[in-house]
């Protein structure tokens, strides 16, 4: 991590201003990536080291003999394990309570503003910043502002609701206003932006 003073970080995000900052910590080593070539390519060298992949296949209920799994039902069959790793991100917790495990885990909304084009944002430069106003990130030649609330909302403490998939949540514009509002003197080019979506 490279301590940048407020000259330094605004030259790597000129949009921003640096009155009112002391200093800034800048990771090098920081990007952006696209998840989908991430995920193809780690499952390319799972199915290389013999790992069977099994798409669209929901797991129903786990089978536990004696204090130990055994195996797990599919609406496809029994596949049979000794050892299971549940990694079903916001749905880990619902998969616990099928072993009877209670998973520490619940979900929050975050809630972000995608901008139309601002001039200075390229595809080549992108800036990425956290930090009052929690985030603002380049996103094509636009950005995004916000998606790290510092009261974030608990959502589906219950469960997840059935088929929630790819699906995005009402706006909440109140518990967003601070984080805008925070956003607005750091990038004043935000006060003659029009936002794409939310
Ligand atoms: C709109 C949005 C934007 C985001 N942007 C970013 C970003 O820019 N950068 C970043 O780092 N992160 C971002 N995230 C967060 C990131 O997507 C998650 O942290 C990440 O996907 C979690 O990965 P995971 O493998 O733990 O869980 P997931 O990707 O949620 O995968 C869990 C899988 O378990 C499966 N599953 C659930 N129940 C069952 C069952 N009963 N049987 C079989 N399978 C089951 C689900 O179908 C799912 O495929 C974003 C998230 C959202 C929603």
């Amino acid at each position: 991590m490279h301590l940048l003073s407020p000259k330094e970080a605004q030259a790597l995000f000129p949009l921003m201003t640096v009155d009112d900052v002391v200093g800034a910590a800048f990771l090098p080593t920081d990007g952006q990536a696209s998840p989908s070539d991430i995920v193809q390519a780690l499952a390319r060298g799972a199915r290389n080291a013999g790992v069977t992949i099994c798409e669209d296949t929901r797991v129903t209920a786990i089978r536990v003999e004696d204090g130990r799994v055994r195996g797990v039902e599919t609406a496809e069959g029994v596949i049979q394990c000794d050892k299971l790793v549940i990694a079903c991100g916001q749905w880990s917790r619902e998969m616990g309570r099928l072993a009877g495990v209670n998973i520490p885990l619940v979900s929050v909304q975050h809630h972000y503003a995608i901008t139309e084009p601002i001039e200075g944002v390229t595809q080549t430069r992108r800036p990425f910043a956290i930090g009052p106003p929690h985030l603002l990130q380049g996103r094509g030649r636009g950005l995004i502002v916000g998606g790290y609330e510092p009261n974030p909302v608990a959502w589906a403490e219950n469960g997840i609701p059935e088929g929630f998939h790819y699906t995005l949540l009402d706006p909440d514009w109140d518990h967003f206003a601070p984080v805008m509002e925070l956003a607005l003197p750091r990038v004043p080019a935000l006060q003659h932006t029009g936002s794409s979506s939310s």
